[in-house]
């Protein structure tokens, strides 16, 4: 009853969920992707300070970097709604308007340079 992985928030391939024990009985995981190799932090659980199964500690470790995982995928992708909903693409077309001057039209100009980047980059595999 794993969740199911999402595909990698910067190329779009395939991620593939890896776990394994150290000498001392703490279970590890991690996600990474199968293309660029973007991966999450590695996840320790040690069954013994939880008082746990040796599965139930995999299974949480695992869990963890999956939930980990998924929610850099779904956050931006969330990110993206709500400029696109609040703040369509052409409200800042203009770089020399007083109003493209301040933080918040910079940041928003910003994102969306980085989504055209990603959605390069996924074309471009
Ligand atoms: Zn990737």
């Amino acid at each position: 009853m794993s969740e199911k992985l999402k595909p990698c928030p910067h190329c779009g391939g395939e991620a593939r969920s890896v776990t394994g024990w150290t000498p001392k009985g703490t279970c590890k995981s991690f996600v990474i992707c199968t293309k660029c190799e973007t991966s999450t932090k590695t996840y320790f659980v040690n069954y013994q300070y939880y008082e746990i199964s040796k599965e139930e500690a995999a299974n949480k470790a695992k869990q963890e970097a999956i939930a980990a995982w998924n929610e850099r995928y779904t956050s931006w992708n969330l990110l993206m709604e709500i400029l696109d909903k609040h703040y369509p693409a052409d409200v800042f077309s203009d770089p020399e308007s007083q109003l493209s001057k301040d933080a918040g039209s910079q940041i928003v100009t910003k994102l969306r340079e980085i989504n055209e980047l990603r959605a390069k980059t996924k074309r471009g595999r």
